[in-house]
């Protein structure tokens, strides 16, 4: 089955994801399919539950243009340390379309992680792609943007959480989104396979 973008409130965005033990044909696979949903979707990032799978990787582009190869980066098990500053900026989820407020994040961050080789990437990041890395790594924890939040920004945003809100519980009705049980067995069944 292609790979879809799930939307606030589904539970796996919720899920802590599980550090990846070898990389196959198939994960590779994954990750060029999230790369083609984010430029579909006019992001700069997509954690893997974002797509509904359980693995503490995410793809991002600072450019946001699926011609600009060269600023493509996977992240596999990442680890940020050494915050410095605090940024507030405008930030946006492809799981929340259409819903955006000011988060304060670090300004410059550092990263350690793996690539799609194996290899272990360590970067210094800043601007744009710190952002990225903080939100992207907080998905990864089921963390999201808006759990970032003061009362007076989220109050702002609430009208359109509750529409979310209410679209996900109609579609758990149909049947269109598995119950909690089903969706848990599957995360944990993919889990067993990779991580
Ligand atoms: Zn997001």
């Amino acid at each position: 089955m292609p790979l879809q973008v799930i939307h606030y409130p589904h539970p796996t965005l919720r899920h802590p994801s599980k550090p990846l033990k070898r990389v196959d044909a198939e994960l590779r696979k994954i990750v060029e399919e999230m790369f083609e949903l984010m430029y579909e979707h006019e992001g700069v990032g997509l954690a893997a539950n974002q797509v509904d799978l359980p693995y503490r990787l995410f793809v991002a582009n600072p450019e946001g243009d699926r011609d600009s190869k060269e600023t493509e980066c996977v992240f596999i098990n990442p680890v940020l340390s050494a915050g410095r500053g605090q940024e507030e900026d405008e930030e946006g989820c492809l799981s929340i379309p259409g819903v955006h407020a000011p988060v304060t994040r670090n300004t410059t961050i550092k990263v350690q992680a793996y690539d799609l080789s194996g290899n272990e990437i360590t970067a210094d990041a800043e601007g744009l792609m710190a952002r990225i890395l903080q939100h992207e790594t907080d998905h990864l924890d089921g963390t999201l943007f808006i759990d970032r939040l003061g009362p007076t920004q989220l109050a702002a945003i609430r009208d359109k959480l509750e529409e979310f809100e209410l679209v996900f519980q109609s579609r758990r009705e149909t049947g269109e989104i598995a119950d909690a049980a089903q969706l848990a067995a599957r995360l944990a069944e993919l889990e067993r396979l990779r991580t």
